[in-house]
């Protein structure tokens, strides 16, 4: 039916539009003879499936239920993300109007780039990056300039060195709290550096945190604390904060949401007006029901915490016992995901090959950046699955390298 392609007629913006590496992995290992760790999905079988279908029954019987709400979202969950947000930030009090909600936190991202990245403009991003804020930065045809990622989050003293020598971004973006791809946590000292940075310079930072929540050991060495640092949030102003319920709750519901000064809120609502009307009243309510319910909350991320704590801990100690030495594997203390780096030579990419063929897959380091130096790692998603199958993934995965090895 569609004879040609690239059909005539699209836009000059679409020329550059590229898919996600993870996105396109994502439809090869929906193969029901493949253990997936490469997509960054929450644990299935830990969404309180019960929990939301009582919060659906619950609102559905509301009229405002079944309409539109306000395009920056209903009241109701603005209230509460407002009260949640208010004590993640030790009391200082967060304006229900600062608050605005999004269909994801990927929805935040791509409006909040409408409003305040031009074509040219620079952004700074993580190295290795979030892909999903690659390809985000990219539509917006922004210049996109890389800051490493350290074991305390991105380089900061680099991105000083770079702003001293005439670097000047609009926006910086980063994951400061379980890294995506990397696991690793800002540090206090390099939030209040990058905030002070945002201040001197005059540059947002966007603090992108789906996964704040789900901390299970302890983050900072120094103190020995159990979770991440205060938000970089309470030391700047220039600060926009994204998060999510789709890591503690579930992705189905489709909200997110970003604390950002008024003017930003007040842009990205035309935006929104623009880009949908309004989210869903029916996910925002029930999402406002469980994130309200606090007593209920408190067991539910106790049992995602300990539960994805014993994940992460099968996965990293079947990787050394499997690959003893050839393999360096990072520790998560929260979050979703462990980076792993080959010390023999190996080439993800290639591997990723001959490990599908074994019936594993994961996702090679060069997903996440262009630089060629996370050739030799990947990075391996815990969450989805049991201790068993994490340890049947790592022997198949052995195995996958034994045979590339051999040049099977
Ligand atoms: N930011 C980061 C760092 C993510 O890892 C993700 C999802 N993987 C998102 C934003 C978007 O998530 P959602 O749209 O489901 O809130």
């Amino acid at each position: 039916m569609f004879a040609t392609y690239p059909p005539a007629g699209l836009a000059r913006r679409t020329e550059s539009l590229s898919s996600s590496a993870i996105r396109d992995l994502l439809a090869l290992t929906a193969r029901d003879d493949v253990i997936s760790l490469a997509g960054g999905l929450p644990a299935t079988d830990l969404i309180p499936i019960d929990r939301i279908a009582a919060a659906a029954e619950a609102v559905l019987r509301t009229p405002d239920a079944v309409q539109y709400c306000e395009t920056a979202g209903h009241r109701t969950l603005r209230e509460v993300i407002a009260a949640r947000e208010s004590v993640e930030r030790g009391g200082v009090s967060v304006p229900t109007d600062t608050v605005v909600v999004t269909h994801g936190s990927q929805q935040a991202l791509t409006l909040l780039a409408q409003a305040l990245i031009d074509p040219g403009a620079v952004v700074v991003v993580d190295e290795p990056a979030y892909t999903g804020a690659l390809q985000v930065f990219s539509i917006a045809e922004a210049r996109i300039e890389a800051v490493p990622i350290t074991e305390t989050g991105m380089d900061t003293d680099e991105l000083d060195r770079r702003l001293t020598a005439g670097l000047r971004p609009t926006l910086v973006h980063t994951v400061a709290n379980f890294h995506n791809p990397r696991g690793v946590t800002m540090s206090e000292q390099r939030r209040r550096h990058l905030a002070a940075l945002a201040d001197r310079y005059g540059f947002w930072v966007v603090e992108d945190d789906p996964y704040g929540e789900i901390c299970f050991a302890a983050t900072d060495p120094a103190d020995g604390r159990g979770t991440p640092p205060p938000p970089i949030a309470c030391f700047g102003d220039r600060v926009i904060r994204l998060s999510s319920a789709s890591k503690i709750l579930a992705p189905t519901l489709r909200v997110g949401w970003f604390v950002a000064p008024p003017a930003v809120c007040a842009a990205v609502e035309l935006l929104k007006q623009g880009a949908d009307l309004c989210g869903s009243s029916m996910t925002q309510l029930m999402t406002a029901d469980m994130l309200g319910d606090t007593g209920w909350l408190a067991v539910h991320l106790g049992t995602l915490r300990r539960e994805y704590a014993c994940r992460a801990t099968a996965l990293t100690d079947a990787l050394d016992a499997e690959f003893a030495g050839l393999l360096t594997v990072s520790r998560p203390t929260g979050g979703m995901f462990a980076w792993a780096t080959f010390e023999d030579g190996t080439d993800t990419t290639a591997l990723l090959q001959v490990a599908l063929q074994h019936g594993v897959a994961f996702v090679p380091g060069t997903a996440f950046g262009s630089d060629s130096r996370y050739r030799h790692s990947l990075r391996l998603s815990f969450a989805g699955s049991t201790p068993t199958v994490l340890a049947d993934a790592v022997r198949r995965l052995g195995a996958a390298h034994s045979a590339s090895a051999r040049g099977l």
